[in-house]
């Protein structure tokens, strides 16, 4: 969704709320993208808030349960209508926004705040106990029958004893 945004940068208290969802897409999101928020100038200042919902499905990095929740993102930035210069471009926060026509592309700013915000790896929850990397269960479910690994070096030392 394209925001129109000249009606905004020109009026002091102006607001525009938006509530959508758009298709993104990527092997881990399994549903649209909802977002909802709005953008406000107040003092002088531009601001976009907003969430950004999806469903995530992945599997867990150490287990390979599969995950399937709602992730959630939130997406704040503040807008400036055209830099004056390039110097004063080279000022602004990352978070800040140079929008070079009033016109803002929402869908691909949410989509990068939603990669950024991705972790490298999924975990099924904190503390996942993984597989046992010999037999291949699942320790979650409890300790497996396997004896743990003895170390070779560890044998030789105990046969000089
Ligand atoms: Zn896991
Ligand atoms: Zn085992």
């Amino acid at each position: 969704m394209y925001l129109e945004l000249e009606a905004i940068f020109n009026r002091e208290g102006a607001a525009k709320d938006f509530d959508y969802s758009f298709p993104l897409a990527d092997e881990l999101i399994a549903s649209d993208v909802h977002v909802s928020g709005s953008v406000f100038k107040k003092t002088g200042i531009v601001t976009l808030k907003a969430e950004a919902a999806y469903l995530l499905s992945a599997e867990c990095a150490k287990c390979g349960a599969p995950i399937r929740r709602t992730e959630t993102v939130p997406v704040e930035h503040v807008l400036i209508g055209q830099a004056e210069t390039e110097e004063e471009e080279d000022d602004y926060d990352e978070s800040y926004i140079v929008l070079d026509d009033l016109r803002l592309d929402l869908d691909e700013l949410v989509g990068e705040d939603i990669f950024l915000a991705m972790p490298y790896r999924f975990l099924c929850k904190e503390d996942c106990k993984g597989l046992c990397p010999q037999c291949g269960a699942d320790l979650n479910a409890g300790p497996c029958a396997c004896k743990p690994a003895t170390d070779p070096r560890w044998d030789a030392l105990k046969d000089l004893f």
